[in-house]
């Protein structure tokens, strides 16, 4: 039974216009990849380089590729030449390797920085302090090959609602500080992205303009 052209058109429809949906599509096929893209889908993200690269090589050349998962600054080489966006940067260092081997492919990277916002201690990101250094940094602004567009979080894992809610909106509230304080002339900062299959919808509700969407459209992943 193959649901996914169901499934996909269920949550494009559910989701508002001005949302832009990053289909999840790590651990599945090119063949099902290929099932979404031809509903007309342009927008995948991967969350391992090494899963990523060679899909990106097989798969059509307009798809616009996002990493959402941890990366490390030895391995932004080889997704540098065709990223479209990194949602996971969670230091200075590792922005400035994102910046150096973008500059090496005459391009520019756009990136969000990544946030910790649950309570577990296992997900990576930046707490508020973090980000205030990262941006107060005078190199930042010497960083030419990047473009900052917004911040990612990921919520706890828990069906306590009202606990993602929160989350949620502390990250929309620091993403408004941020943009006051940093980024008050640079119109291009303007993505939150939050929410996936189980909180997209509260991820929504608080101010999300992107979602990371893989089980709701693929079914459950094996690994
Ligand atoms: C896997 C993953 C997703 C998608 O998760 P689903 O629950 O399958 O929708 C979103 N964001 C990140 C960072 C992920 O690693």
């Amino acid at each position: 039974m193959n649901n996914i052209t169901e499934n996909y058109h269920k949550i494009k429809e559910e989701i508002p216009k001005d949302v832009k949906l990053i289909v999840i599509s790590k651990t599945k096929t090119e063949s099902d990849i290929l099932e979404v893209y031809n509903c007309g889908h342009r927008f995948f993200g991967e969350s391992k380089v090494q899963e990523l690269t060679p899909k990106a090589e097989k798969l059509p050349k307009d798809i616009e590729w996002h990493l959402v998962g941890h990366l490390q600054r030895n391995k932004v080489k080889y997704i540098a030449p065709f990223i479209s966006m990194i949602h996971s940067v969670d230091s200075f260092k590792l922005l400035k390797e994102v910046n150096k081997r973008a500059g090496n492919n005459d391009r520019i990277i756009n990136c969000l920085l990544q946030m910790h916002i649950a309570e577990e201690s296992t997900k990576f990101g930046m707490t508020s302090e973090e980000l205030n250094e990262l941006l107060s940094r005078p190199e930042f602004s010497s960083l030419k090959n990047i473009n900052v567009c917004g911040l990612m979080g990921m919520a706890t894992f828990t069906d306590d609602k009202n606990q993602v809610k929160k989350e949620f909106k502390s990250l929309y509230n620091t993403f408004l500080s941020t943009k006051e304080k940093f980024f008050s002339t640079k119109p291009d900062f303007k993505e939150l992205s939050m929410g996936m299959t189980d909180d997209y919808q509260v991820g929504i509700e608080e101010g999300s303009t992107m979602v990371r969407i893989g089980t709701a459209i693929f079914g459950k992943r094996e690994q």
